[in-house]
């Protein structure tokens, strides 16, 4: 039972359990609504520590855009820190397949957009510093969560001075990335397959113009996609198996430079000014049911894919949008934000694109990760086919992209509808 009476209990409507890339998302979408919002972080924005804001540079899908622009967090610093993805030239190196997506084919600016996380993290904090109806706990750990009908009581400590704290609401929402056990210690449940491979992150210079193209070539060993960068560069996202993350991350400078050019090729020019290489271990998680009574997982915390299509953050956005479009929908009647029929209907919704994404993610993979001489012609004419089937390379398109008819209006470039007055 939640221990209410031991200490003063500060109340809030919504409390946001971690502030990285998905809970600081979702604070800036409540911000400025009727709700009381806190969100607690564990480790201070500028810390190297930092997981959600760190080297990472992620390519943000068109719709993406939409959300980040109707809650004013694309502003003209982020703009200058984004570089428009025009083309994604897609190939299977040593066959003949080998396909090109292109902006003009969906009709927009560009198919998306590729930005450091630092810079998007800068620009969610910009926001949530101007929202009078946010507190932001930072450093702040939650550690236990206690649930009844008449809402949750979070349980806080204070990073620095070790001291306990509690919060009350009428719905917690868990965006810890999956790194703290108050999921498990709730009894969620998830199904997970932990791929035998690890990302390997560099960014490098190119002496070519990219010309906004992004390349994801299909190498013996898994995917290696190069992400266009301002000021000619690349970001570089290696998928490999443990034994070559050891070598590739041990390599010289020079050494990984070469290694990197001889299983790209040359395509996208010649490469140089490496920075540190970081590596990321790599898994596919969903929760069986995201939520139960006065708690809801979000982001990463709720379901995680393979990087290989870019679609994890994207995923979790579109997450966020019907989130909040239920919420702030909801803010001015009695309904209870909290109750398992409101969170049930929220999963409802979202629980198409979840299924759609990790198929669509991870069926690339095992196609692409297979030897076998009929999956490898089965690949390539695959290839061949999205190149010259218009109809299967706009299927391509509008998953690359984020966009279809049946996602939540923020993605579509919509605002919210404001609630029904009473
Ligand atoms: C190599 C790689 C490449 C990727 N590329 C892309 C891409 O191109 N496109 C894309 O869409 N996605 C991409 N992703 C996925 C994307 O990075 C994640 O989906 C995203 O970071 C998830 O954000 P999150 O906020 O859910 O979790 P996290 O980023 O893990 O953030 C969780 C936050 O919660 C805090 N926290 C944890 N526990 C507690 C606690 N007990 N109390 C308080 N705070 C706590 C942490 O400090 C952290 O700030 C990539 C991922 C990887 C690994």
């Amino acid at each position: 039972m939640p221990d209410r009476k031991t200490r003063q209990v500060r109340h809030y409507d919504i409390v946001i359990i971690g502030g990285g890339l998905a809970g600081a998302s979702l604070a800036v979408a409540l911000a400025d609504t009727q709700y009381r919002v806190a969100v607690i972080e564990a480790v201070e924005f500028d810390s190297k520590a930092q997981p959600s804001y760190d080297e990472r540079t992620i390519a943000l899908t068109y719709s993406a855009k939409h959300i980040f622009s109707r809650l004013n967090v694309w502003d003209e610093e982020l703009e200058t820190e984004a570089c428009a993805l025009k083309s994604i030239h897609i190939s299977n190196k040593g066959h003949f397949g080998k396909t090109r997506l292109d902006h003009k084919d969906a009709g927009t600016e560009a198919l998306g957009y590729v930005i450091p996380t630092r810079a998007l993290g800068q620009a969610l904090m910009r926001n949530l510093e101007h929202a009078t109806n946010i507190d932001f706990f930072c450093p702040y750990e939650a550690e236990k969560i206690d649930t009844d009908d008449a809402g949750a009581v979070i349980t806080i400590k204070n990073r620095e001075t070790q001291a306990p704290e509690q919060l009350s609401a009428m719905l917690a929402v868990i965006a810890d990335g999956g790194r703290s056990p108050i999921l498990e210690s709730l009894g969620f449940s998830s199904e997970s397959k932990t791929y035998s491979q690890s990302a390997l992150l560099s960014i490098v210079k190119s002496n070519l113009a990219h010309q906004n193209r992004a390349y994801e070539r299909f190498v013996p060993n898994g995917p290696l996609a190069l992400l266009p960068m301002n000021d000619q560069r690349f970001a570089v996202v290696w998928t490999l198996s443990p034994e070559e993350l050891e070598t590739v991350s041990a390599m010289p400078d020079e050494q990984f430079l070469t290694h990197l050019q001889m299983t790209f090729g040359t395509r996208a020019g010649l490469f140089s000014a490496p920075t540190p290489r970081k590596t990321y271990p790599l898994s596919k998680t969903s929760l069986k049911t995201p939520y139960s009574r006065r708690v809801l997982a979000l982001g990463n915390a709720a379901h995680t894919v393979h990087p290989v299509a870019g679609q994890g953050f994207n995923l979790g956005l579109r997450d966020i949008a019907t989130l909040a479009e239920l919420l702030i929908q909801t803010s001015t009647s009695d309904s209870d934000i909290g109750s398992t029929e409101f969170l049930k209907n929220y999963a409802d919704l979202r629980a198409d694109d979840t299924r759609r994404v990790a198929q669509f993610t991870d069926g690339l993979l095992s196609i692409f990760n297979h030897s076998s001489p009929l999956v490898q012609l089965g690949r390539n004419l695959g290839l061949a086919a999205v190149e010259n089937l218009p109809f299967i390379k706009r299927a391509l398109l509008k998953r690359t992209m984020g966009m279809g008819p049946e996602q939540p209006r923020l993605a579509r470039g919509l605002k919210i509808s404001p609630p029904p007055s009473k």
